[in-house]
């Protein structure tokens, strides 16, 4: 049984597409959907600064995209599965240009693309930006195709791994220094396992 989201996705994979495969999760031990409609696939991609708050509170707004945005939020999902079965099969060793035949789906969605390039001054001088004119609820799965195929193509696979607490679903880049990160949070898993551990080394 999967529940509805009551708190906000975690934001723990130090990279948005990482993020985006922990929008289904078990907190606590709960199966839990942060992308089970529409409404929701908004919230998410606001929160991990995939779209700006003008474009979510405009289809927010627009009640006859609704049933269209639920579709795409199905899609998502899809979408998000299809990432998790990668990420396994390829997690702890470098992914190759041999994985090309493995993105498909991610090259499908990418063809569909209809941002556009720009060139603004910015603190560094100028600098191509890529914008998006945001016409239909498709285009939301856009932002999440660039951060997938910034994962495969920039991420260094090794360094994917599953957080190592009890029950925890959650993945992550590790990107820290010496690449020993265990948990998705010290919060939510570290500081459960150390006291596991020191309840362990107590008993006699
Ligand atoms: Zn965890």
């Amino acid at each position: 049984m999967t529940e509805p989201a009551s708190t906000p996705a975690a934001q723990v994979g130090d990279h948005p597409a990482m993020d985006f495969l922990n929008t289904h999760a078990t907190p606590n031990g709960v199966s839990t959907e942060w992308l089970a409609t529409g409404t929701d696939l908004l919230t998410w991609l606001e929160q991990a600064n995939l779209i700006d708050v003008e474009t979510a509170a405009r289809f927010r707004a627009d009640k006859a995209a609704a049933a269209q945005l639920d579709v795409v939020a199905k899609g998502a999902r899809a979408l998000r599965e299809w990432l998790r079965a990668l990420v396994r099969r390829h997690a702890g060793r470098p992914l190759t240009a041999t994985a090309e035949t493995e993105l498909g789906p991610l090259n499908l969605l990418l063809a569909g693309d209809k941002s556009y390039a720009r060139v603004a001054g910015g603190p560094e001088g100028l600098a191509v930006q890529r914008l998006r004119r945001w016409e239909t609820p498709e285009e939301l799965l856009q932002p999440i195709a660039a951060a997938i195929a910034d994962l495969v193509c920039q991420a260094d696979f090794r360094l994917i791994r599953a957080c190592e607490g009890h029950d925890c679903t959650l993945m992550f880049l590790d990107r820290t220094k010496a690449h020993a990160r265990r948990w998705c949070s010290m919060a939510l898993c570290g500081n459960r396992a150390k006291a596991a551990a020191h309840r362990a080394r107590k008993r006699p």
